[in-house]
Parts: C-alpha cells; structure tokens; sequence
C-alpha cells in the first residue's frame, strides 16, 4: 500500500532574499572592486535568487588584509575566554535563525528541507558550540601548554552542505585564535552571506570573518595568496591536487578533504531492515551530494538476493520533489553540470555492462533532477565502482569472505569512510582495523559529532575537522 501525502510545504517568506549582494570585508558588505557579478539560481526551479559577486585579484587583497589587521590588532591577542563568547553568540544566533537558514539552504542547494532543517542546521550549531567550549581550553588539550594560533586561514568549501561546511571550517579557526577568509561554493554563496549577517549580529570584529564570493577563480587568488598562513579545502580531489602543489614549498599549513568513494558491507548476520535503512541513508542523503556518501554496496553474496529485492521495495516508497516540501525525501541536483555528469557516469554503467534499476518516480518538468537507482553486476573495473559519481547511484559488489570484502573495500584510491553491518561485535573491530578509511561506521551510516574527527587517506585528503585533531590543524605544530 503507498500512502497519499498532502503537500506540507516550508514558508519561503520566513527568508528575506536580497536581490544583490556585495562582498563581506572588514565587517562590511562592499562592492567589488575588480570583481564581476554571478547569478545563483534555485535547482528545483531554476529560478533566479540573486545575484552576488566575485571576488577579483584585488578583492581577495583586501580580504587577506582585513583578516591580518584583524588578527594583529584585536583576535590573535584576545584571550581565548573573550574569543569564545563570540563563537558562544554565534551558535546561539545560528540556532536562533535556524528556521530562515534551512529554508535559505533549500532554496539555493535544493536540499529536501527535513535534512536542511534536522541534519545541516543542527549540526552547524552544534560545531560552534562545541568549539566555543574549546577556546577557553586549548591549553588543557593534550597539544601544548600555550597552543599559539596560525594567523589568517584561508578556506575554501564545496556547495553540498554549505553551511555545515562553513561550520567545520570556521568554527575551530575562530576557537584558535585565527582570523579567516572563506569562499563559498559559486552555486551556494546564500547561507554563507547569511552567515556573514550574523558575524556582524554577534558583533564579531571587523576582519575577523570575511566572506567573499566567486568561483574557482577566486578560490585559487585565495589560497595562492601569500597573505595567508593556513588552507583548508573541501573538494574534488582534482582541485585538492591542483592546491596541494600551489602550497608546496610556501609556510602555509594544509588540509584537505576531497571526494571519495566508499564501501557500505553487509553481511549475512546484519539486521537486514536496519541495513536496508543504512544503505539508503548512505546513498540517498543529500542526493548522494556526500563525500562519505555509502556509494559501493558491498553485500554478501549469500543475501544479496534479499537485500536487493528489500532495497529496492523500499527506494520505491521514497518521494521525490519539491525541497521545500516537508513530505520530501529526495530533492534537486544541485546544478546543471553535475546532472551532466551523473547522467554520463550512470550511461557508462549501461554501456560497461551492469544492470540499472531506477525507482519508479515521475520527475518534475524544471529543474535538475535523477531519480535513486541502483546498477547490479557491477565489476571492480566498471567506472561506476571506481569513480565518484557524487549522486543518488548505487553500485552493487558481492563477497564471500571477510577478507575478500577487506580486499574489495580497499580497492579504491579514496579512502574516506567504510560501513560496516553485522551482528559481531568481533567481526566489526577485525574490519574497522583493517578498513583504510578515516571514518569506520557500525551498523550505522552518515553519523557525524564535532567531537568527532573527520577526514580521509590517499586520495580522500590528510588533516582532521571535528574533535581534538581538528583543533590542531588551526595551532602550532612546534608547540607540541
Ligand atoms: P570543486 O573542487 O569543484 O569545488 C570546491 C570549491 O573549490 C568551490 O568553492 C570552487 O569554487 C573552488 N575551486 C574550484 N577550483 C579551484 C581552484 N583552482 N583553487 C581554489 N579553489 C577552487 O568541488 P565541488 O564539485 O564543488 O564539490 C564536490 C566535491 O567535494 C566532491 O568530490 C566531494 O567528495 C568533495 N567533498 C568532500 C568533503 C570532505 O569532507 N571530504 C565534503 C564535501 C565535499
């Protein structure tokens, strides 16, 4: 039986839009001065949001020289007590404002509004509060009697979750002590602008945070700025490349988090519901728009009959539509380009050999929108199981063994996190000690804590975000 929903759709006027918008330096919104104007548009409708600016060779000049200012003159020499009723207020704000900023996330990502609202909002205030407590403490964090702060960092996200990213970038920079200039995604600058709004509600200093807007253009004057002490990135891996040899040779201190594509292994012990739940969540959340995202199921052979026919009953039954809509599952691909290459990826799988199942669902007229599917009879040569699809695709692998699922869930250059469902306690520990990727999940998946680390091996990036191991990223490592 399938159950008829009546639409239960979010206020859009809980969110004013402004029509332009200027970029956020030294406390203030100001025009650019060598820099141009993009347009962000809603993927759901393609409707235009707004249009904001980029940020030019002598834009990003005076952001680095706001963060400096700001960071000799008043935060480097704050005492971490003062820093953290800042960090304090802004997590309170963020959680005040959190309905507005969902809605705004929604809006410009094409996020269903139940993950905008009850995973990214949550979750962004969550890391501020968690940092704020932190700034106060970092003698007493096992890195140093006085752990002494970078400098400027400059900070460069991607458009999947940009204000959960915001977050993890610059909550510790600001619980450290340093001062920051973050670039946000070009097809998702709404919530950092927001953001921005509340910098200057909390009354954060001038200079302390500065966004700017552009695309990638302005990310590579950003971080290849000699102005700046620290880079972190959140990306492709092909740009985390492009970065990682810009910086080599400079001061400047790095962390990277890129794509990956990573095992989700169920064995013939698991709790099958859960499983089957644990599998969408990994490759549905966020449109499969996850760097974690559980993108190769790796099933044991025994089962995998089973957990097909069960996964697939269950993909049906999810809504696909507009993101605004409370009853919504699945929302929009966030841009054009990335449809594009879901869709090219997902043709290869067809043309390689594998066999698609698409859930059956009308999809609407606008918009950029690919419905969950899942390709069986995929090989570990296929391009869909070696290569990042960053959408709702599932590949499917069978196993006999524990150590032939060991084997094939390491065989990928990313290494970025691993599922792991079975019954045995034992099983699960011998697979988490020799699965290569930064976060192992048990019987659970797309699970994340600020006090938890964050991050990847190989191809996935190095340096930690969340927990005590990201504090470190932001302070000196002669200190230690
Ligand atoms: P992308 O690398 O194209 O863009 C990411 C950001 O980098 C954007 O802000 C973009 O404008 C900027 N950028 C582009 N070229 C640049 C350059 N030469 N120098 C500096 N900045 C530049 O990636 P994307 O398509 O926006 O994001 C998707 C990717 O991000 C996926 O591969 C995904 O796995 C990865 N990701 C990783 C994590 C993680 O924590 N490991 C989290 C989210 C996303």
């Amino acid at each position: 039986m399938t159950f008829e929903y009546a639409p239960a759709p979010e206020s859009r006027s809980v969110v004013d839009i402004d029509a332009s918008y200027g970029l956020f330096i030294d406390g203030q919104f100001v025009n650019p001065i060598d820099g141009d104007r993009i347009k962000t548009i809603n993927p759901a409708t393609e409707e235009v949001l707004a249009e904001v600016s980029t940020a030019g060779p002598q834009d990003v000049a005076a952001a680095v020289a706001a963060a400096r200012r700001a960071y000799d003159e008043v935060w480097s020499a704050m005492p971490g007590r003062e820093r953290g009723k800042y960090v304090f207020r802004i997590a309170r704000l963020l959680q005040e404002r959190s309905r507005e900023l969902a809605v705004l996330e929604s809006l410009d990502n094409g996020k269903p509004i139940r993950e905008s609202r009850d995973v990214d909002l949550p979750l962004a205030a969550a890391h501020f509060f968690s940092h704020a407590g932190w700034a106060d403490k970092l003698a007493y964090a096992g890195l140093g009697p006085s752990p002494r702060s970078l400098g400027v960092a400059a900070q460069v996200i991607p458009w999947n979750f940009p204000l959960l990213m915001l977050a993890w970038k610059v909550a510790p920079a600001l619980a450290t002590g340093n001062t920051v200039v973050l670039k946000p995604a070009e097809t998702t600058p709404l919530t950092a602008l927001a953001f921005a709004d509340i910098c200057r509600q909390a009354e954060l200093p001038p200079g302390v945070v500065n966004i700017i807007t552009g695309a990638g253009e302005t990310g590579r004057l950003l971080v290849e700025s000699d102005g700046v002490d620290k880079v972190a990135f959140t990306g492709s891996t092909e740009v985390g490349k492009q970065i990682q040899r810009s910086v080599a040779g400079t001061r400047k201190r790095l962390t990277l988090e890129l794509g990956g594509k990573s095992a989700n292994i169920v064995f013939d012990d698991a709790p099958l519901d859960e499983a089957v739940e644990g599998i969408v969540n990994g490759i549905t959340f966020n449109q499969g728009h996850v760097c974690c995202a559980g993108s190769r199921l790796l099933v044991q052979e025994s089962i995998a009959e089973e957990v097909l026919d069960r996964l697939r009953r269950r993909l049906t039954t999810l809504r696909l539509g507009d993101p605004l809509d409370k009853n919504t599952d699945i929302g929009a691909i966030n841009s054009a380009a990335q449809l594009a290459r879901i869709t090219e990826l997902a043709a290869s799988g067809d043309a390689e050999g594998a066999e698609r199942w698409s859930a059956p669902c009308s999809l609407p007229d606008r918009g950029f929108w690919f419905p969950p599917t899942v390709f069986t009879g995929v090989t570990q040569a296929h391009r869909i199981a070696r290569e990042e699809i960053f959408g709702p695709v599932l590949s499917v692998l069978t196993f006999r063994t524990p150590h032939e699922a060991v084997e094939k869930a390491n065989n990928t250059p990313y290494g970025l996190s691993a599922g792991v469902w079975s019954e045995k306690g034992s099983r699960i520990l011998w697979m988490a000690s020799r699965l290569r990727a930064g976060v192992v999940w048990a019987n659970t998946f797309n699970r994340f804590d600020p006090a938890s680390p964050f991050g990847g091996y190989r191809e996935s990036g190095f340096g930690r975000e969340g927990g005590i191991a990201g504090l470190a990223a932001y302070l000196q490592e002669d200190d230690r």
